[in-house]
C-alpha cells in the first residue's frame, strides 16, 4: 500500500504517516476521545477477527471507541487463538473454512460440520451464509447451482442445521450498486441486483428464525426497497457494517430522509463495522499469501489507524455534524468514474446527529434484543 509522509493535508499533524485510511491526518487515538462517551459499551456485530497479535490492537481501538463486545466471523481453525487474545470480549459467528484446501466440501457439508463445532464448542449463535455474486467465480456454472443462490439446495440443508442448533443467520446478498455497474456488468452470469432478493425473500419466509441482512441489507443506496423488505419480513434485521460502502453512499441521502429511516427501523438495526484483522497487518512482511487485505497496514501504528479509521467513520457519521471528505480512500469511486477520480479519492462523509436513544438501540438495544429472541 502506498504510504506517503504528508505536509499538504492542512489538518494534518506533523510525524503522523498519512495513507489510504487517514488521508487527512488525523490521530485517531486522540480523536476518539472526542466523541461523547457511550452510556453502554457498543456491540460490534460484524467483524472478521483473525491473527493472534492483531487481535491485541483491535482490543486497543475498540476500547478507544467505546467498542465492548465483539462478533467474528473467524473460521474454525482460528478461533482459539482469539479467544486467547481477546477472552470474553468476542462472540464468534459460525462461518465456512474459506481458505480450506478443498473450498467444494468446505461450503457445502464442511460447514455443516464446522456448524455443530461452532455452537457446542464456542457458543455461537449465529452461522453465516454469503451469498455474494462473485460466489459465482469461485463456483461457475453448475458447480455451483446448489450453492450460489440462496435459495440452493446446500443453502436449504445449511438453514436447516441452523434452525435445529438454535441459530439466528447473517446474509451477505448483494454488493454496491458500484459493482454491478462494473465488475459484475456480465448480467447473464451475475445476475440483476434485485433478482438476488427474489430467493432471499423466499428463505425469509422459509425459516422464520431472526435474520441478519449485513451492510444494509446490500442495498444501502436504496432505502426505499430496504423499508420493504423489513415490512414484508418481520424476522429481518440489518447491520450497518461495510464502512467505506455505508459512509458513500448513507452520506448521499438527504438528512430527514435517512433519520426518519433509522427512527422508523429502531430496533431493526444493528452497528456493525466489518473491520477485517490479520497478523499481517502488523509486520512488514507478509506471510499468509492470498488474504485478500493483508496489504492494508504493516506495524502495529497502521493497524491502529486501519481499524480506527472505520469506527471513527462510523460514528462520525452517525453521531456528529461533520461534513467532509472520508478518511478512507475508497477505489470505487475510481472504479466506476476513472477519469475523475485516482486511489487516493476518498467520498462525502456526512454527519446525520442521530438522536440519543436512535443510537443507544443502534449500538447496543437492538443486539441485546437480537440475541435475546434465541433463548
Ligand atoms: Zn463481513
Amino acid at each position: 500500500m502506498p504510504s506517503v509522509e504528508s505536509s499538504s493535508a492542512e489538518s494534518h499533524r506533523p510525524g503522523v504517516v498519512r495513507d489510504a485510511n487517514n488521508l487527512i491526518g488525523l490521530d485517531y487515538r486522540a480523536e476518539a476521545a472526542k466523541f461523547a462517551p457511550r452510556p453502554r459499551p457498543i456491540i460490534d456485530i460484524h467483524t472478521h477477527i483473525l491473527g493472534s497479535q492483531a487481535p491485541r490492537v483491535y482490543l486497543d481501538v475498540a476500547a478507544a471507541y467505546g467498542v465492548g463486545m465483539t462478533y467474528s466471523q473467524t473460521p474454525l481453525p482460528g478461533v482459539d487463538e482469539v479467544r486467547d487474545a481477546m477472552g470474553d470480549r468476542v462472540g464468534f459467528i459460525a462461518c465456512p473454512n474459506w481458505s480450506s484446501p478443498d473450498r467444494s466440501r468446505a461450503f457445502r457439508e464442511g460447514y455443516l460440520a464446522d456448524m455443530e463445532v461452532f455452537r457446542s464448542r464456542h457458543g455461537a449463535r449465529m452461522m453465516k451464509i454469503w451469498n455474494a455474486p462473485r460466489l459465482r467465480d469461485f463456483f461457475p456454472g453448475q458447480e455451483g447451482a446448489d450453492l450460489v443462490t440462496i435459495d440452493g439446495a446446500w443453502r436449504v440443508k445449511q438453514l436447516e442445521a441452523a434452525r435445529d442448533l438454535g441459530m439466528a443467520v447473517m446474509v451477505h446478498v448483494a454488493d454496491p450498486d458500484t459493482w454491478f455497474a462494473t465488475r459484475y456488468a456480465e448480467a447473464a452470469k451475475y445476475g440483476a441486483k434485485r433478482d438476488h432478493y427474489i430467493g432471499l425473500e423466499k428463505m425469509l419466509d422459509r425459516f422464520g428464525m431472526p435474520w441478519l441482512a449485513a451492510h444494509m441489507g446490500g442495498w444501502p443506496e436504496d432505502l426505499d426497497f430496504l423499508a420493504g423488505l423489513l415490512t414484508r419480513h418481520p424476522n429481518l434485521h440489518l447491520d450497518c457494517s461495510a464502512t467505506r460502502w455505508i459512509v458513500r453512499e448513507i452520506s448521499k441521502h438527504p438528512r430527514e430522509v435517512f433519520t426518519a429511516f433509522m427512527e422508523r427501523w429502531r430496533g431493526r438495526i444493528l452497528f456493525g463495522s466489518d473491520i477485517v484483522t490479520a497478523d499481517d497487518h502488523v509486520r512488514p512482511e507478509k506471510k499468509t499469501p492470498g488474504h485478500p487485505k493483508s496489504d492494508q497496514a504493516s506495524s502495529p501504528s497502521s493497524a491502529f489507524d486501519l481499524y480506527a479509521s472505520r469506527y471513527w467513520a462510523l460514528r462520525t457519521m452517525l453521531e456528529s455534524d461533520y461534513d467532509g471528505p472520508s478518511p478512507i480512500a475508497d477505489t470505487d469511486l475510481m472504479m466506476v468514474r476513472p477519469g475523475e477520480h485516482d486511489e487516493w479519492s476518498s467520498p462525502r462523509l456526512r454527519g446525520f446527529c442521530l438522536s440519543p436513544g436512535v443510537l443507544d438501540d443502534l449500538y447496543r438495544g437492538a443486539a441485546e434484543r437480537f440475541w435475546g429472541t434465541l433463548t
